[in-house]
């Protein structure tokens, strides 16, 4: 039994309609193929529906054969012709989404970006635009020479009674502490003030005084060969920009302040300026710049905050909008929304929160395979901060501890003592269950202070992940000797990101056997750990067969490899099409590097975005993953999910 027709499917068959062809075809139990061109594909793999490849308006066949065929072929024709029949069952398998997009009401949005992290949310716009400081040099007369002197004073004054204010703050973290601390240090250093000094009783103003003080001694800094002190050229810039404004009578804008159910409107916002504000109020993120694994889409997602990313220069417009109201389903921006569509995103969040409710019960279920195998759904986190939302949200362990976090928020690379601290903290916190820490993943859109990068012309196919780590094992073994010394509590794996050759698996074996030795000679404790790789990169895949030969596990950070694979830049907004993890390419490479895997013998996880993805997980399951990391957002429907799929 056997008809043809012509799709109607919008989006084609990928994600959300493949996923729900192929729960209609299991309905039935006859053998169902789908046949495209000269290609047929079994009606009931969502993998091999989604390589199929049907977009709208091409034709295929429906090919049926057994008791129930004549049904099939007529449910499934029915679906392909007219998909928005019978969608009661879009709930269950559909995409992410806490809440349905607000469809009828999207052509009012004046703006629309990339929907980086799901959910709605209307609050009063707060805007993150630190100001630029454009000085054009100025010259001053000698009678106006002495009043500068004392306004530059003044101002020196001034942001170290502000940075004293700082360091009193009750509930200040230790870390952030000594990053004021040095930087008030800075601000009252002889060589700077006296620098500043010297330019205005030469005839210049306060401002570009400040600004060629602080410049000159910043470029001494970055002129030195030691990688700690490169690190002060930064801190120099940081002081001086806040003496310019102060002298400027303009503040920087501080999302201390931000009020309760803020919506936070930037251009861009650093990973390190979004994980240390208060969270809690911000209701929803707007930038001009990031896509959907962007880290500040990341961390929105972590938090369970919608955002709408890569908006390009309209964000500029949104600085003199009150109230915002904005649809991370779909990267819908609505300006000061009328009461129509107030009353649809008022009723929308409810509904949200309603949502959320019910899937709280399944935060401590352990979901099985048929066979009884545990699929853990584990937690992607990068700070200690994050562990109790990890918790909360019932994570089975964490599957990627990002640790860029902890050297970003140094002002020095962390002490070996200090990350021992941290992993042995995580250890704890989710033992018995593992926690997978990933080694330093800088470079691409992430650098810190203390490791100076080249200037490179594709800085996401330069010197990142373990290419930089190999090069640079001053960085890289006070990690190594960190993980080890933690893993004495026993539940620890390390993984490495980045990598495309086996070679770099043997050289870091090589160093943490060299780590290893020195420990014992020292004689602290410290225990091996289970060594695992990223696959993000096609070669990583190409060769995962051979990797597979030498690692304990995999986790495929889907993120990179999507943007590797398709060969779309994953920041930038105007490629963010191509960047899909549903495309049949990204698909086959994910189930090579899974059937490499599970030949193998090893654990095969996901610690992309792409984990967490209702509509992807049963197909993820079905390759052999049985691990599967992601935002603590995503945990607890991510278990029902697996059961819905495994019963
Ligand atoms: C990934 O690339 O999928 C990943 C998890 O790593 P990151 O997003 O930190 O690059
Ligand atoms: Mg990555």
């Amino acid at each position: 039994m056997e008809r043809s027709t012509i799709v109607r499917v919008h989006e084609g068959l990928h994600a959300r309609p493949a996923t729900r062809f192929v729960n209609l075809a299991k309905g039935f139990e006859c053998d169902v193929e789908l046949i495209k061109a000269d290609r047929s594909i079994n009606a009931k793999s969502s993998v091999k529906l989604m390589l199929l490849g049907v977009k709208e308006n091409e034709e295929v066949t429906v090919r049926a054969t057994g008791a129930d065929a004549a049904e099939a072929v007529e449910a499934l024709i029915g679906f392909l012709e007219n998909p928005l029949s019978g969608t009661s069952d879009i709930k269950s398998t559909g995409k992410p989404s806490k809440v349905a997009p607000v469809a009828t009401i999207a052509d009012k949005s004046e703006l629309r970006g990339v929907a980086a992290s799901e959910g709605l949310a209307m609050g009063p716009a707060f805007g993150f635009f630190p100001p630029v400081i454009d000085q054009k040099n100025q010259t001053i007369t000698a009678d106006a020479i002495p009043a500068e002197l004392a306004r530059l004073e003044q101002a020196f004054a001034t942001v170290q009674t502000r940075m004293d204010a700082s360091l009193q703050a009750v509930g200040l973290a230790i870390s952030d502490r000594g990053i004021i601390a040095a930087l008030k240090d800075i601000a009252s250093d002889d060589d700077l003030v006296d620098g500043a000094r010297k330019f205005v009783e030469g005839g210049m103003d306060a401002v570009s005084a400040v600004i060629g003080a602080t410049s000159r001694i910043a470029s001494d800094f970055a002129s030195l060969d030691d990688p700690y002190l490169n690190a002060r050229a930064d801190d120099m810039n940081a002081v001086g920009r806040q003496i310019c404004l102060a002298l400027l009578g303009q503040n920087d804008v501080d999302l201390d302040g931000i009020p309760q159910g803020s919506i936070l409107i930037a251009d861009d916002i650093g990973a390190w300026d979004l994980a240390r504000a208060p969270l809690k109020r911000i209701a929803g993120i707007v930038c001009g710049r990031g896509g959907a694994t962007s880290h500040v889409a990341i961390i929105a997602r972590a938090h369970g905050i919608p955002a709408v990313l890569g908006l390009g220069p309209d964000v500029q417009q949104l600085k003199t909008i009150n109230t915002i109201a904005i649809d991370g389903n779909t990267g819908h921006v609505f300006k000061n929304p009328d009461h129509e569509i107030t009353s649809s995103f008022q009723s929308k969040i409810a509904e949200a929160a309603a949502d959320s409710q019910a899937l709280s019960a399944f935060k401590d279920f352990i979901p099985r395979r048929a066979d009884g195998t545990i699929i853990e759904i584990a937690a992607n986190i990068g700070s200690l901060e994050e562990i109790e939302a990890a918790q909360e949200a019932g994570a089975m362990g964490v599957g990627l501890f990002r640790t860029e976090l902890l050297f970003m928020r140094h002002i020095h690379l962390p002490s070996e003592d200090f990350q021992t601290e941290t992993y042995m903290a995580l250890a704890t916190a989710f033992a018995p269950y593992p926690v997978i820490v990933r080694t330093l993943d800088i470079g691409g859109d992430k650098a810190i202070s203390g490791i100076e990068f080249p200037d490179e012309d594709n800085p996401f196919l330069g010197w990142r992940g373990i290419r930089m780590c190999l090069d640079r094992p001053d960085v890289f073994k006070p990690q190594l000797r960190a993980l080890l010394r933690a893993s004495a509590k026993g539940n620890i794996k390390v993984m490495l990101p980045m990598v495309s050759s086996v070679e770099e698996v043997f050289a870091t074996r090589a160093l943490i056997d060299e780590c290893a030795s020195e420990l014992k000679a020292e004689g602290r404790d410290y225990a091996l750990f289970d060594l695992g790789v990223m696959i993000e990169t096609p070669a990583a895949v190409l060769i995962a067969p051979m990797l597979a030969r030498e690692v304990a596990f995999f986790s495929i950070g889907t993120n990179d490899l999507t943007q590797y694979v398709m060969a779309a830049d994953r920041l930038n907004p105007t490629v963010a099409k191509l960047n899909d993890v549903t495309h049949p390419a990204v698909i086959t490479a994910i189930e090579m590097t899974a059937t490499a895997g599970v030949q193998a013998g090893i654990m095969v996880g996901m610690c992309g975005e792409a984990a967490g993805r209702p509509d992807l997980i049963p197909a993820f399951i079905r390759m052999g993953l049985t691990e599967l990391s992601m935002s603590p957002a995503s945990i607890q429907r991510a278990k029902k999910c697996v059961r819905d799929a495994c019963q």
